[in-house]
């Protein structure tokens, strides 16, 4: 892979699985110097630090332990980077229910964690790179930042409010060489989501295949996963050459779900 990276320093908030594990091992890849964040066990974070620091050339990759409810750690974390080229704000959490049961605190919980981290590491990262005239900021929203699900209330307010977020800083920004976009991905392949997959199967008394095809992924028109890899190729796009006119965009990967 080409070192388009070289030389730059990331940070992936919740990096310790999934989508934020993916993009962190596709910018190693290709040259940057990738801080890790989660709230993974320390078994996973044990073993995420290794896989990215042996793409780093060895040893294990940073990584910093700061709670993405907490504006005070995130400020931290950014600080002790020093210079961040790059920001993916992929933290997030998720809470099923109707809006009549849904606990207060789940609420409060997917607001902070899913967009208001958002906002306290932006501010943080954005004046080093607007004074180095270089960065690129990308929020992992998801195709609910741009559509509704029913007993998704907190997800869905908080994914909008990120699109909306990515857009008005833009604007504040469009003069400058620093981007910042939204990536709204549909059903992506991680354990979180595929775990779904069997109480689904149990719930409707189908095969997993078809409790995948026509419960999991009823709105997504591709009737297939969206693969970790592929979020994580547009992000890396989206700090490579070329993509400097693409700013406030929410690109969507969702297999055809917003075109419909
Ligand atoms: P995941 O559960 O595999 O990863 C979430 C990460 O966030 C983990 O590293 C976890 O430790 C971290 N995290 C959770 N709470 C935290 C906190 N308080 N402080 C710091 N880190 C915290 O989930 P994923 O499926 O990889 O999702 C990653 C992002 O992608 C989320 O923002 C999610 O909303 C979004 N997304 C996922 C899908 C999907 O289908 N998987 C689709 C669209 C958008």
């Amino acid at each position: 892979m080409d070192l388009i990276l070289h030389g730059q320093n990331a940070v992936v908030t919740g990096s310790t699985s999934g989508i934020g594990l993916g993009i962190a091992r596709l910018m190693a890849q290709a040259g940057a110097r990738v801080t890790l964040n989660g709230l993974g066990k320390p078994e996973e974070v044990a073993a995420a630090r290794a896989e990215i620091g042996a793409l780093m050339g060895g040893g294990d990759a940073p990584f910093i332990h700061a709670d993405m409810t907490k504006p005070e750690e995130i400020r931290a974390m950014i600080a002790e980077i020093g210079v961040v080229d790059i920001l993916v704000n992929n933290a997030g959490i998720q809470f099923v229910s109707p809006i009549q049961d849904f606990p207060d605190e789940k609420w409060d919980a997917i607001i902070a964690i899913n967009m208001t981290s958002n906002f306290h590491a932006i501010k943080a990262a954005l004046p080093g790179m607007l004074a180095r005239g270089r960065g690129r900021i990308i929020n992992i929203a998801s195709a609910h930042g741009l559509v509704a699900s029913p007993n998704k209330a907190a997800y869905v307010a908080a994914k909008h409010g990120v699109v909306g977020m990515t857009k008005s800083v833009a604007l504040e920004i469009a003069t400058s060489p620093v981007t910042i976009n939204a990536i709204c991905p549909g059903f992506v392949r991680t354990p979180l989501a595929e775990a779904q997959v069997a109480p689904l199967a149990a719930k409707f008394g189908v095969s997993e295949e078809v409790a995948l095809r026509d419960h999991l992924l009823e709105k997504q028109p591709s009737k297939r996963w969206i693969e970790v890899e592929d979020v994580a190729r547009l992000a890396l796009w989206l700090c490579g050459p070329g993509s400097g006119a693409v700013n406030g965009a929410a690109l969507s990967i969702d297999g055809g779900w917003t075109a419909s």
